[in-house]
């Protein structure tokens, strides 16, 4: 049987309690949230952690609501509540595409956005949505609040910028107009984590892509940021030959490794056929059109 190394255990009471219990314990003190990525981590002792930060009463942190042109997510928020908003499958569909294929619902019950961001895997789709929507992460520590876009939220695979007296606080999504969004991802069976996954935003200003976000799963040492396949769309009309370019480039600029998942080629073939499909679909979604 596999079993942790022994912690200590706090229980938050509010925020500010949090982060107080994080600057007092030190580097050695982890937060803890839905605990579906931190414990097994610890099961396999990969996490040692001296004391352990439970923020599981901060409920007020669950919200999805709209504010000032932005979808706001408080780090809270179960997968389970991500894939069950009206507000999101109204404004940002590309979050339940993604979070109908995040686990299972044992751990979507679970599990937290905050969570899921923090954990900084490479593989981890909801950083390959918060890519794609150039979403803005606000972190919180004893000298307030700071707000980090989230192409330099993960620092390395299974690090990111927050810092060891610091919590992630809300996910910042702004709404574009005619705004499109998608979300593709090839999995070995239901469940799984991603083979790989490619999440795409696109806003529209006339018949013209005028912001285009992608943002990739699992073909990485972390979550990829295609910044020359936007490059490519912004200003242009969608069309299939615009799409097959992109999707071409996003076959190049990732950099899967071969695993049990598969070969190099075969991610760099599904990465760019991901994208493509993602693409089509965003842009359907942004024009009203059936897919
Ligand atoms: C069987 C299984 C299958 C899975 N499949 C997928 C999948 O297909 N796709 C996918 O994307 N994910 C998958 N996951 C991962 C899952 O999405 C994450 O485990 C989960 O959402 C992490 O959230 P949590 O609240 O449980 O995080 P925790 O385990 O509590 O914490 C994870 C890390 O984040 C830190 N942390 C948590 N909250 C905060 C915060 N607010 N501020 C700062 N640091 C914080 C913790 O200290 C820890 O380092 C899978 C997990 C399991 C167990």
């Amino acid at each position: 049987m596999q079993v942790p190394a022994p912690f200590e255990y706090e229980r938050a009471t509010s925020v500010e309690h949090a982060v107080a219990l994080l600057e007092n314990l030190g580097s050695e003190a982890r937060i803890i949230a839905g605990g579906h990525s931190l414990l097994p981590m610890m099961k396999l002792r990969l996490a040692t952690p001296e004391h352990l930060i439970d923020i599981g009463d901060l409920t007020d942190l669950a919200y999805i609501r709209e504010e000032g042109g932005e979808v706001r997510i408080g780090a809270l928020a179960r997968h389970r509540d991500v894939l069950e908003s009206d507000l999101l499958a109204e404004r940002l569909p590309i979050f339940a595409d993604a979070e109908r294929v995040v686990a299972d619902p044992v751990v979507r019950n679970r599990g937290t956005v905050g969570g899921s961001l923090c954990q900084a895997d490479p593989a981890e789709d909801l950083s390959a949505v918060c890519m794609a929507l150039g979403a803005q992460l606000v972190i919180r520590g004893s000298g307030g609040e700071r707000v980090v876009p989230m192409r330099d939220f993960h620092v390395g695979p299974y690090e990111t910028a927050v810092g060891d007296a610091e919590m992630l606080l809300e996910v910042r999504v702004p709404l574009r107009p005619d705004m499109g969004s998608a979300y593709e991802k090839v999995e070995r069976r239901v469940g799984d984590w991603a083979i790989a996954a490619a999440g795409v935003a696109l806003s529209f200003d006339g018949g013209t892509i005028a912001e285009a976000g992608i943002g990739l799963a699992a073909v990485g040492p972390g979550t990829v940021h295609l910044t020359r396949a936007e490059d490519a769309l912004r200003g242009q009309a969608p069309s299939e030959e615009l799409f097959a370019q992109a999707a071409k480039i996003a076959g190049e600029d990732c950099a899967p490794t071969a695993d049990q998942r598969g070969p190099v080629d075969y991610k760099r073939q599904l990465a760019g056929e991901l994208t493509h499909r993602a693409l089509r679909r965003a842009a359907a979604r942004a024009l009203q059109q059936e897919v």
